[in-house]
């Protein structure tokens, strides 16, 4: 199975008003962002990906679109990029990186922001005005967890340094989709680094969605580290003779055994 993941530039290049001072258009920020996103998170195993805005930019599509496009692809999250202005005075000295939760968030979606917005301070290196609450269209009407990143303010005379560094951007994408890969324990290349997951639920999800070769092999590991299996296990999981439920049952009970311990 695979997780699906709904993601937009926000606006268009010609969106009114969505521009500094010096006329760089928002748009452009945010689909370096999308792209570097996309091209990171595809580097991942069993993970699929969908843009919801144009990614020529020429069109800007309604929010309704976008949301009504996440909805009926069945995004499992999605993930709006933008950039930050204070109305139209010019040039300020305001700064700093926001991560926007719906005012009601569901518990998943602000479990989302808070793997994410780290990643987010650290890739624009801006002040952190931490997770927010508002009530914006893109998380308000995404039947999915769902946030919407402001990296930066585009009428800041000292964000925009950044904005205008092709590689801060990139790396803002990269180090995003990275913080996705682990908040949902995404394999790369078949292989996941460990099976300390955030929450029980989806370790269990994960691992009945996922079973890599590395995967099995680290849950016949676990298996007799931490539920005492016979180290015979190993040895039959070595040569090839175990059943595909071996794999999923070890995984169950290493969810139950992993919930009692998290309580
Ligand atoms: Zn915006």
């Amino acid at each position: 199975m695979m997780v699906k993941i709904g993601y937009d530039a926000g606006h268009g290049i010609n969106t009114p008003g969505k521009r500094t001072p010096d006329d760089e258009r928002e748009w452009t920020f945010n689909d370096q962002v999308a792209r570097a996103f996309a091209k990171e998170l595809e580097l991942y195993d069993d993970v699929t990906l969908k843009r919801f805005d144009d990614p020529t930019g020429e069109e800007d599509v309604p929010l309704d679109a976008r949301t009504d496009g996440a909805n009926s692809w069945g995004a499992d999250y999605y993930i709006s990029f933008h950039h930050n202005a204070l109305s139209g005075n010019g040039w300020g000295t305001h700064t700093g990186v926001e991560t926007y939760v719906y005012t009601d968030p569901g518990s998943e979606s602000l479990k989302l922001a808070e793997a994410i917005h780290p990643a987010v301070v650290k890739a624009y290196g801006l002040s952190d005005r931490g997770i927010k609450r508002a009530n914006l269209h893109i998380v308000r009407e995404t039947l999915m967890p769902a946030i919407l990143i402001e990296g930066g303010f585009m009428d800041s005379s000292i964000d925009i340094k950044k904005l205008r560094d092709r590689n801060v951007l990139e790396n803002a994408g990269k180090l995003i989709a990275q913080a996705l890969g682990k908040f949902l324990r995404l394999s790369r290349n078949g292989v996941v680094d460990d099976l300390d997951f955030y929450s029980p639920t989806m370790r269990y999800k994960y691992l009945m969605r996922v079973i890599s070769p590395a995967t099995k092999q680290l849950l016949v590991e676990k298996a007799v580290e931490e539920l005492r299996y016979q180290p015979q296990w190993i040895e039959n999981h070595n040569k090839g003779i175990l059943k595909p439920g071996d794999y999923t049952a070890i995984a169950y009970e290493l969810a139950v055994h992993y919930a009692k311990l998290d309580r």
